[in-house]
């Protein structure tokens, strides 16, 4: 366990109570971890890695969340530029543009700024990323290497998951870890990974709910990661005492960013939780960057 990443809390009562993993400390260790790393990739091959953000229209939230990829970059010592584009773009110009970035060896990585206009289909747009760019591991033939373990592009939400659950020092085998929600971009992939560490999975959904089954399985997680989008929607008193609980979720509550687990009942029954905000967040946008390494890396193999 890396015990500078939890803090401990004592309530009022002088009750210990779950200790937060805490996500700036985490993102820290790594952000610190990757630019030895780039500033040792740099020396070697003369340049490190650069990045392109592809983004379409100028959306606030959008541009606030780039400067902050921007931000996490230039620390690590990774090149990151903007492409705008407009939003009369077509699907197939969009797609013109991702193919030049592809064969443009001085780019390394590719993403694509969500949100796109509705007469973009993303899922389609982002096969189109080269598989040894796709900064965000969404491509559909890196998800197929993710089932294989044959990947270390990993999409950003779930890696950060597995950040903080590493922190916590939880070893996975045999526990039983349920994630609530199975999204593409967080609940699926990251049942894989836990695959892979040996613990057994449990993803619940809307219908586990609709079937009255949810609060049944979450008393039984070991593990708890919740990734669905609605505030305060696990309640403390279901969670199984120590349990590690990761909450991916992020809802606007009168002007306050919450997550999805009602904190304050829930840190009196869990080991360690993550805070809303954070938490799984500033890991995310450093998870990034890691892929960004590592494509650079597998282009940098494939020339040697
Ligand atoms: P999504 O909207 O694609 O999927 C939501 C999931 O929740 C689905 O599986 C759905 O069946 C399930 N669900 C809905 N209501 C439910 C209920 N009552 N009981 C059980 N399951 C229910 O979600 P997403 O894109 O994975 O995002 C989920 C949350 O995570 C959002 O709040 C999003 O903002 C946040 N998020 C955070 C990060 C981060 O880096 N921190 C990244 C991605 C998403």
């Amino acid at each position: 366990m890396n015990v500078l990443e939890c803090e401990n809390q004592v309530s009022r009562d002088g009750r210990m109570t779950a200790k937060i993993l805490d996500g700036k400390i985490i993102a820290q260790r790594l952000k610190d971890q990757l630019k030895e790393e780039v500033d040792v990739l740099k020396k070697k091959h003369g340049r490190g890695p650069r990045l392109v953000n592809v983004m379409i229209g100028d959306n606030h939230s959008a541009c606030a969340y780039a400067n902050s990829q921007k931000k996490v970059a230039e620390y690590i010592g990774i090149e990151y530029d903007l492409l705008n584009l407009s939003t009369e773009i077509t699907q197939e110009e969009f797609i013109e543009e991702i193919k030049k970035l592809n064969s443009d060896s001085a780019v390394n990585g590719i993403m694509i700024h969500k949100p796109i206009p509705e007469h973009i289909d993303y899922s389609k747009v982002a096969d189109f990323v080269d598989i040894n760019k796709d900064l965000e591991g969404i491509n559909v033939a890196n998800i197929g290497k993710m089932i294989l373990d044959q990947t270390k592009i990993i999409p950003c939400t779930p890696a950060s998951c597995m950040e903080h659950i590493r922190s916590s020092g939880i070893n996975l085998r045999g526990k039983e870890a349920v994630i609530v929600g199975h999204s593409t971009i967080v609940g699926k992939p990251l049942s894989l990974l836990l695959l892979n560490e040996y613990a057994t999975v449990t993803v619940c959904h809307i219908a586990t709910s609709e079937a009255g089954k949810l609060v049944e399985h979450i008393q039984k997680a070991d593990l708890l990661v919740v990734a669905v989008g609605k505030p305060g929607l696990i309640k403390g008193d279901w969670i199984k005492p120590g349990a590690v609980v990761i909450d991916v979720g992020i809802n606007r509550v009168d002007s306050k960013i919450v997550g999805d687990v009602e904190f304050d009942s829930a840190k009196n029954k869990a080991g360690y939780i993550t805070p809303v905000p954070g938490g799984v967040g500033p890991v995310t946008v450093v998870m990034l960057m890691r892929n960004g390494i590592e494509a650079f890396k597998v282009q940098i193999r494939g020339k040697e």
